[in-house]
């Protein structure tokens, strides 16, 4: 008799009121609770055609990507700054007709204890570390950054670009000679100079240059707003606008710009939030 009750309950399906008047508009935020350096996906539906979508969240509004499916989609970003607790998703549309469409989400951000560690350069390195030289890179990362690619390019997992152990952890609060300088926005590998570097995934090469504290730089668009950014290097293997596969060797770990000593600093931006890599690797 499975199959009568089957078809009982398609009729009543057919019947109900949620089948009559569909939502105009639908979201799905997942997950719906993270921690300070994670991401969160949301996804948005349009029963009717739509213009101005828009999505704000955290103060900000955030860059959408249309899937083949037709569903728009985004990557919310976090970072040791983002406040913990409950945040409202807005997203907004207007149909046709001009009639203004809004759907709502929570986002939950949990509070992470980051912890802290003070670094001392020499007074050469020191030197490098100057209002001047801080604007000067983030000019050069904002003008290769400027335009990227709208489809996603990466394969899930992301490769850690080097193997071995962290030296320092993403989110650590950096005190530069006494100084408190921000979050640690990335995370740090201390491989011997030379160690080959790999490209975390598959993506188009942005930046390929020296900069005054990054010291030599390559920064891979994968696509999405996601962008990886592979620093120190004492050798460059990869010139602007080339495509990269995962895996492909893109640099050689080397001290350059402002280091202690030779580590890759491996970084994960999400439409300009510098988010934690690791849980990349572990997808
Ligand atoms: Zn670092």
């Amino acid at each position: 008799m499975r199959f009568c009750a089957l078809a009982t309950i398609m009729i009543l399906a057919w019947a109900s009121p949620a089948q009559v008047a569909p939502a105009a508009l639908s979201a799905t935020l997942a997950p719906s609770a993270i921690r300070q350096g994670r991401v969160a996906t949301l996804t948005i539906l349009a029963s009717v055609p739509v213009s101005r979508l828009t999505v704000r969240f955290a103060g900000r509004s955030w860059p959408l990507y249309r899937e083949t499916n037709g569903a728009w989609r985004t990557i919310l970003g976090t970072d040791p700054t983002t406040s913990a607790g409950r945040h409202t998703i807005t997203v907004e549309a207007l149909t046709p007709a001009g009639a203004r469409l809004a759907v709502r989400r929570t986002l939950t951000v949990l509070r992470v204890v980051f912890p802290e560690r003070r670094i001392t350069f020499d007074p050469e390195r020191q030197a490098l570390l100057t209002r001047e030289a801080v604007e000067r890179e983030q000019r050069r990362v904002n003008a290769a950054l400027r335009v990227l690619h709208g489809e996603r390019l990466w394969e899930e997992p992301f490769n850690q670009p080097v193997a071995g152990k962290v030296s320092s952890p993403y989110g650590v609060l950096s005190i530069y000679q006494g100084v408190t300088r921000g979050f640690h926005a990335g995370t740090d590998f201390p491989v011997p100079e030379g160690t080959p570097v790999q490209a975390a995934n598959h993506g188009i090469i942005r930046l390929a240059e020296a900069l005054p504290l990054s010291g030599n730089a390559v920064l891979i668009d994968h696509g999405m707003g996601v962008v990886t950014s592979y620093l120190h290097l004492s050798a460059i293997n990869a010139t602007v606008g080339q495509r990269a596969r995962k895996g492909d060797v893109i640099g050689a770990v080397g001290s350059t710009g402002l280091a202690t000593g030779p580590n890759l600093h491996w970084g994960l931006r999400v439409s300009t939030v510098r988010v934690d890599p690791m849980p990349w690797t572990r997808q």
